[in-house]
């Protein structure tokens, strides 16, 4: 059951490659040098991806708390149960 949920601010992101390093079982580059979350729920703006958002159980929140802290453009977020975020 999800407790956490991965929100991607994907236009904010500059493609440094750090989260994909950190935690590449979820995240990985794409082809427009973006990072995009795998398997995630896309939610777009015209032709752009505006947000991606994937449900996570609390044995993967460490590693995408990693790859959040990692980001140096901080548009990585973890959401609470409550939709809250917590970073
Ligand atoms: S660490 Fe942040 S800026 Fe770098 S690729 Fe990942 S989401 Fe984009």
């Amino acid at each position: 059951m999800a407790k956490y949920t991965i929100d991607h601010d994907r236009p904010t992101c500059i493609g440094c490659a750090a989260c994909e390093a950190v935690a590449p079982e979820f995240w990985v580059m794409s082809e427009d040098g973006k990072s995009d979350v795998k398997g995630s729920k896309i939610i777009k703006e015209g032709n752009e991806i505006k947000q991606e958002l994937l449900d996570i159980e609390e044995k993967d929140y460490q590693i995408n708390k990693d790859a959040a802290d990692a980001c140096p453009v901080n548009c990585i977020h973890i959401l609470d149960e409550k939709g809250k975020r917590i970073i």
